[in-house]
């Protein structure tokens, strides 16, 4: 078996995304010489135990990360700031900082003015989720095959960057690089005005069913369905990611919202082709997501 990547790997929250890692480094053995799981609660501590998929759990950050090579934040990223601040100065020298968060601008914000000199900060991304959360949630296989985007400064040790790919290529990932900014705009079309469009109709859908005396909710095995499956996801991640992607949400719903006026102005005026012309590109994005194996 190869070397492990890191001596001492220290995931700081071991819901969905940690307890994956978790498993991964445990399945695979040359992520890590030793796994260190860290979250808030006494009872996602137990179950983290209950289930072995970290050789140390730990209920003190800060002890947390002692001596750890490699330390990753997959903790919702409202609270990235104030986990670092407790963190911060217990990390070893050259130790790299990475984190998994749906936003990357917020984590140069919260996570860049702490850093001790000498620690290297490599934010990332893994583009792979389900709609469920905490420690039972994760499984092995949940980055195959999927993009992680890397986020690194200009500046930053290219062998801390390096190693946080080799990590995330362990996972089964496919990495690509791109600055904090771009990224943000990038995950604002392709995930989070989804999640806000879901949560929307959901609450419009409940709204109603008041009015039909839940006939909605009964014949919602439609369209309707589809959506809330993501309408399900965790109500702390999805406040804190709208609430630190604000800028390219908001840029991104006043565009969708001229383009739904343009589409409900065609059903309005009987504008056949424009109608169609939209479904069409529709089927378009899916089969090129199918193409890409995305779907
Ligand atoms: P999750 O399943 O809800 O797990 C969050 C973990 O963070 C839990 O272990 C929680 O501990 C811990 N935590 C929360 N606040 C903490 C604090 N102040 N101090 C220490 N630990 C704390 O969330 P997730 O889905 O894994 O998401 C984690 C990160 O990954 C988020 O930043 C999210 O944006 C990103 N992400 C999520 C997805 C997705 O689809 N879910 C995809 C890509 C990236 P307790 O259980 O004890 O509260």
């Amino acid at each position: 078996m190869a070397e492990p990547l890191f001596g001492r790997l220290c995931l700081l929250g071991v819901g969905l995304i940690g307890s994956s890692i978790a498993r991964i480094a445990r399945q695979r053995g040359d992520i890590a010489g030793t796994v260190v799981a860290h979250a808030k609660t006494p009872s996602t501590l137990e179950r983290v135990r209950e289930l072995d998929i970290a050789d140390v759990v730990e209920a003190d950050a800060a002890r947390a990360v002692e001596g750890a090579d490699c330390v990753v934040f997959c903790v919702p990223v409202g609270a990235n700031a104030a986990v670092m601040a407790q963190v911060a100065p217990h990390l070893k020298p050259g130790a790299i900082v990475t984190d998994v968060g749906s936003t990357k601008m917020s984590v140069v914000r919260d996570l860049g003015p702490l850093l001790p000199k000498g620690v290297h900060l490599v934010p990332g991304h893994p583009m792979a989720g389900t709609e469920f959360s905490g420690p039972d949630a994760g499984f092995p296989e949940l980055f195959q095959g999927r993009y992680t985007i890397l986020t690194p400064l200009p500046g930053t040790d290219p062998a801390a960057v390096e190693a946080v790919r080799e990590l995330w290529r362990r996972c089964g990932s496919m990495i690509e690089t791109m600055d904090p900014a771009t990224h943000d705009k990038v995950v604002a079309i392709v995930s989070h005005l989804p999640h806000l469009l879901a949560f929307t109709i959901c609450s419009t859908a409940d709204d109603l069913a008041e009015e039909t005396k839940e006939a909605v909710l009964k014949f919602a095995a439609s369209g309707f369905r589809d959506f809330t499956r993501i309408a399900a996801s965790d109500p702390t991640m999805w406040r804190d990611v709208f609430l630190n992607n604000r800028e390219a949400l908001l840029e991104m719903l006043a565009r969708f919202t001229e383009d739904a006026q343009a589409l409900g102005r065609a059903v309005r005026w009987g504008e056949a082709g424009f109608i169609e012309d939209r479904i069409q590109r529709g089927r378009k994005i899916r089969k090129g997501l199918i193409e890409r194996k995305q779907a």
